[in-house]
């Protein structure tokens, strides 16, 4: 029997996928904050003593950005202090609860560049009241990211160089070696907390270096081996 809605539903979030015209759908969209260890120290925490912990945005803050075409990225309401965090983003093919390490990136389809931008200033009242990050996190668009690079023709990469330029200045530079907890453990560990579906996607946190952008500003975020996506904000 067809479904019938009282109105037409918002189309699904999606995202293109490197030699293919089909779309990944995305399900739910995943955060980890504070997973390499100079930005927890930049951000004022001890990197050894705190356990991973994790936050959502709405899958509809997707922006999906083709691969080296400068695309618009507006910026949001309500802050003076927008900040760029430039991310490995893993895209799940399967789910499941209480997934072993050693079989979670059997559960990746691929990985992408991505920007968990970030309304800071928001952020930090929250972290001051003891309020919900949501409305710093999960703004409208807030979730800038490349074509997904499927793990059949790139594998599962565990090193290479993580670097954001703003105008031309390097801003981040890491390495997807220097994260705490790897991909194959937060998709370990996030299934404790949630039954994984497939079309999860995992921001997986971001190395140090981050700063605010402006209206005119030009992002080039890359990661070795994955990509190049660059954004004027707007
Ligand atoms: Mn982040």
């Amino acid at each position: 029997m067809t479904v019938k809605y009282v109105f037409e539903p918002e189309a699904r979030a999606a995202v293109p996928v490197v030699g293919t015209d089909a779309l990944f759908p995305v399900h739910r969209i995943y955060c980890i904050g504070r997973n390499y260890a100079a930005h927890a120290r930049e951000m004022g925490h001890d990197p050894d003593r705190d356990p991973p912990f994790f936050f959502l945005k709405a899958p509809d803050a997707v922006q999906p950005i083709a691969e080296g075409v400068m695309t618009n990225h507006p910026y949001p309401p309500k802050t003076a202090n927008y900040h760029h965090e430039i991310e490995l983003v893993v895209a799940l093919h399967r789910g499941g609860r209480d997934i072993a390490v050693e079989d979670a990136l059997s559960h990746v389809f691929g990985y992408a560049v991505g920007l968990d931008m970030t309304r800071r200033d928001l952020q930090d009242e929250a972290k001051n009241l003891r309020r919900p990050w949501d409305v710093s996190k999960s703004a409208d668009l807030s979730a800038p990211m490349g074509p997904l690079h499927p793990a059949a023709s790139i594998g599962h990469p565990s090193h290479g160089a993580v670097s954001l330029a703003v105008n031309g200045a390097p801003r981040q530079t890491g390495d997807l070696n220097d994260m705490i907890w790897s991909v194959a453990e937060q998709i370990a560990i996030l299934s404790q907390h949630f039954e994984l579906k497939p079309g999860d996607l995992i921001f997986t946190g971001t190395p140090e270096g981050v700063g605010a952008v402006g209206r005119g500003d030009q992002l080039e975020a890359t990661i070795a081996g994955i990509g190049t996506i660059a954004l004027t904000i707007v």
